[in-house]
């Protein structure tokens, strides 16, 4: 029985050669060259819209190793990316039009995948993949809202930064929901006083931005303005917005702060917090230097910086099971920056994920999730585990099961020993 995927990115690409070295069939739907998406702008398979980077190499970085999970599960994009690298440093830059060239080459001459340049309009019958990136194309999005419900669908995306949980200050900082009269650690308040709060202000009014690309000007909504619009609606807009202080008492001085910033829980764990309601488009590097400002933050660990941009994603938590496999119709799978999966590699992960996880449900057979102490384990488990606030996520080592910082080398043993285990017994699995 063919498997049918829609879009043929990274995520596309990924899934039908997972399926296709397995001996499943597959029919890969692009609708390039004749519809385009306002970011790609060639024919190619796999193109990378904007920059040439896979980001670090190094094992000790989640990118890195998040890429050395996938070299091991014999990731076609992964080997490409290989293959076309030109130097970078620390990272794994690729040559854009060789890699997407070579990865084309290798997709269309496959006998088990047919290419079909056309855009699809409906959600297929039979077993099919979703993997239509941030910009799918609107005939199908309004069908995806329609399956998911339009309250698990996104359009934009307004994320927070995220940081390590143990580098904040808790000298500084301390926990309390507002109001509550018991002590709650549902909050890590980061608290500023008025001259903290002065000089916090004027560095973020005056500190580089990213520009909208032209097809993402389009009015906010109110409630996810970039905190840097916000504040430059006046000097106290903060104070009554996400800084203000109400309903909080400072346990280290037993005063109302003059301004705070809550901290929430990113993770069941608790190993991550995001900056609530500091969606932004600082550049990174800016929103390094200015967040610092804040007392309690001064030596943050930033696993994840903020962004606000254009992003077709679902509410996977709500609609995915672990398998990626949507809950109203166990046939439909979804892959890739759609499933709240954020960039080139982890859209890979989870087009690698969801090739292998519908080709074994097309032969009546058991996907188990990667384990979460692996980089792609832990990013599948965040985006499909209930939580109230769900944000698109990039890899991080706060995704890993048990992790410590302090045994980052560790843990990083533990993720290829877990990876190995894992791919032998999905290929148990299959040959039974
Ligand atoms: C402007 C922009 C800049 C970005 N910059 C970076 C970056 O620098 N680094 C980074 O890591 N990530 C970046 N990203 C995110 C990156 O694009 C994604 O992480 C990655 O490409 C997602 O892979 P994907 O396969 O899910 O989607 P895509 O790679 O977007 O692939 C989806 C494919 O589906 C096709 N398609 C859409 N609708 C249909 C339809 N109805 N029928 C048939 N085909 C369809 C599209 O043409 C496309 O080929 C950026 C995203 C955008 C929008």
């Amino acid at each position: 029985m063919e498997i049918k995927i829609v879009g043929g990115g990274l995520a596309g690409s990924e899934a039908a050669y997972q399926i296709a070295r397995r001996g499943g069939e597959v029919i890969l739907y692009e609708m390039r060259p004749s519809s385009c998406t306002p970011a790609h702008k060639t024919a190619y398979l796999s193109e990378l819209v904007c920059s040439n980077s896979m980001k670090s190499k190094e094992l000790t970085n989640a990118h890195g190793l998040l890429k050395e999970e996938l070299r091991l599960l014999d990731s076609l994009v992964i080997r490409i990316a290989h293959e076309t690298a030109i130097p970078g440093g620390k990272a794994l830059v690729v040559d854009r039009e060789k890699f997407a060239q070579r990865i084309t080459g290798e997709i269309e001459d496959n006998a088990n995948i047919r290419v079909v340049r056309e855009e699809v309009e409906e959600v297929p019958s039979g077993t099919v993949i979703i993997a239509t990136g941030p910009l799918t194309s609107s005939k199908l999005t309004e069908k995806i809202g329609a399956l998911t419900g339009e309250e698990n669908l996104y359009f934009f995306d307004a994320i927070s930064p995220v940081i390590d949980a143990e580098s904040v200050d808790m000298e500084k900082a301390f926990y309390a929901s507002r109001y509550a009269e018991e002590k709650s650690d549902d909050y890590l308040n980061c608290p500023l006083t008025e001259e903290e709060y002065k000089l916090f202000y004027e560095e973020l009014i005056s500190a580089g931005r990213v520009d909208f690309k032209e097809f993402e000007k389009t009015s906010f909504f109110e409630g996810c303005l970039p905190i840097e619009v916000m504040a430059e609606r006046g000097k106290q807009t903060l104070l009554y917005g996400p800084m203000k202080p109400v309903g909080l008492i400072d346990e280290h001085t037993g005063k109302r702060p003059f301004a705070v910033v809550q901290l929430r829980k990113e993770n069941a764990e608790g190993t991550m917090f995001n900056l609530v309601g500091f969606q932004t488009k600082l550049k990174y590097q800016e929103q390094d230097r200015v967040l610092r400002f804040i007392p309690a933050l001064k030596d943050a660990v930033f696993l994840r910086y903020g962004s606000v941009h254009r992003n077709t994603y679902i509410q996977s938590p709500a609609v995915l099971n672990t398998a990626l496999q949507f809950n109203g119709n166990g046939n439909i799978f979804f892959a890739g920056q759609i499933t709240g999966a954020e960039g080139y590699v982890e859209s890979t992960a989870m087009g690698l994920l969801a090739g292998i996880a519908a080709f074994l449900y097309s032969g009546g057979k058991q996907f188990t999730p990667p384990p979460g102490d692996t980089c792609i384990g832990g990013l599948l488990r965040y985006i499909t585990t209930e939580t109230k606030h769900f944000q698109p996520m990039n890899v991080n080592f706060g995704l890993l099961q048990d992790y410590k910082k302090r045994e980052k080398e560790a843990a990083v043993e533990r993720s290829l020993s877990s990876i190995e285990a894992w791919k032998k017994q999905m290929y148990e699995e299959m040959n039974q």
